[in-house]
């Protein structure tokens, strides 16, 4: 059986007009002999809503309850899907998470799949009919609805690749693939043919929203190749593969950015053993990620400095925090808000030196203050003001040769 799994985004299925050219491309491929396993997300606009009704309701919106109302969005797409399908003469129905069921471990809000019952899908499949499957939801041991973070619809599609050996693993979006940076931020942005998964994990955690970063650690632990292209019109897209099956020689794959990030600087601490555990700890209870950190050297051997960034709408918590922390001395707190992390990738950097001088240089020579830098083997990522972001992409785009 050449099972495929076809993932369609929010915009893929935002109006009523767009879940009909969906059921065609469905249709296209069980035309093509395979059988189809549909994995939608929730219309655009929808879990944004949801999220923002249970703001209103709660600001401590309970987590297994948030789970419950933000999954809805996908079962209403799926539904739409199934029954187009029917209208035009197809045998489909849709599945909940639950009823598969798809079940997951870990925290509500961000839970990870661990094990999907293929049974009845099988049976189903084998009947001819085409199964429409709910993203982004799965349910926990406690049998309570759980969804997978936001974006999440990609780890659904690849975690059903897998579980069900299919053959093909396709995420249709609203772009044409996975560009050197965001199309629709940035004009000149070229789509790339094929990705390393590592490159593709650095650059959505980095801040690309068209793969979830979860979702890429699945494809990656699990060996699934996985195709995105647009459900807008019929052209190739990229593949997110292993290394080995990639030639490229390339620098830099692509440059990824953050928007709405908050920088910290703690002045004057008291600089001894232990002290950077206690600034982070309470953050961390507090399920506030800490991204970028520099601490300076102690010019006098008492006191420093540390700098840090987080996400803007974590401030005001981080704030409170930081100023009833009893186990902390400090004499003064800078808050900056919007700074932007903007980061260049690629699995070329490892053995080519100099590109942290080049990326600094061509900053440098267009006047972009770079305030906080950090880098892993295959990324380098620089803090700089939000107000600079295309002007410092278009930059590094160059002068890494991307637009060719
Ligand atoms: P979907 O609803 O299909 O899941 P998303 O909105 O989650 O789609 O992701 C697609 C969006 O990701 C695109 O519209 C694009 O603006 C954005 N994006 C950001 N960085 C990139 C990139 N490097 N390549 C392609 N798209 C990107
Ligand atoms: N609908 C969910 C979200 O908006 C899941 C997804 O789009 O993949 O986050
Ligand atoms: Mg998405």
């Amino acid at each position: 059986m050449k099972i495929i799994v076809l993932k369609f985004g929010g915009t893929s299925v935002g109006t009523v007009e767009r879940i009909k050219k969906v059921a065609k491309i469905v249709t296209s491929y069980v035309k093509k002999k395979f059988k189809v396993i549909v994995v939608s997300s929730a219309m655009s606009g929808v879990t944004n809503d949801l999220i923002n009704k249970s703001k209103k309701v709660s600001k401590e919106f309970s987590p297994a309850e948030y789970d419950v109302l933000v999954s809805c969005g996908e079962q209403m797409a799926c539904a739409l899907i199934s029954g187009r399908l029917n209208h035009i003469g197809y045998k489909s129905r849709s599945w909940l998470g639950w009823q598969i069921p798809i079940i997951t471990e870990g925290s509500y809000k961000s839970s990870r799949v661990s094990e999907i019952f293929k049974n009845k899908i099988m049976i189903y499949l084998k009947s001819g009919g085409i199964p429409v499957v709910t993203g982004f939801q799965g349910v926990n041991i406690e049998n309570r609805v759980t969804t997978l973070e936001r974006g999440g619809s990609d780890a659904s599609a690849i975690m059903i690749a897998k579980f069900f050996n299919a053959v093909r693993c396709i995420i249709y979006t609203d772009v044409n693939g996975v560009y050197t940076t965001d199309p629709k931020l940035i004009k000149k942005a070229k789509k790339i043919e094929k990705i390393s998964y590592e490159e593709m994990l650095e650059m959505s955690s980095l801040g690309a929203k068209v793969m979830q970063p979860a979702s890429i650690q699945d494809a990656r632990l699990n060996r699934i190749n996985v195709e995105v292209k647009s459900s807008f019109n019929n052209r190739s897209g990229t593949l997110i593969t292993k290394r080995k099956n990639i030639k490229n020689n390339k620098i830099i794959s692509g440059i990824s950015f953050t928007k709405n990030d908050s920088k910290i600087t703690l002045v004057g601490i008291v600089d001894k053993p232990g002290i950077a555990a206690s600034i982070f700890e309470p953050l961390s209870k507090n399920f506030i990620n800490v991204d970028m950190v520099v601490q300076n050297i102690s010019s006098n051997g008492k006191e420093t400095d540390l700098t840090f960034t987080i996400k803007n709408e974590n401030i005001n918590k981080t704030e409170k925090l930081l100023k009833s922390n009893k186990k902390i001395k400090f004499k003064n707190i800078l808050i900056t808000k919007n700074v932007s992390k903007i980061s260049i990738i690629g699995v070329g950097m490892i053995t080519t030196p100099g590109v942290t001088y080049r990326m600094f240089k061509a900053l440098a020579k267009k006047k972009i203050n770079i305030q906080v830098i950090s880098t892993s083997e295959i990324k380098i990522s620089v803090l700089i003001n939000k107000n600079l972001v295309n002007k410092a992409i278009k930059t590094l785009h160059q002068e890494f040769g991307l637009e060719k």
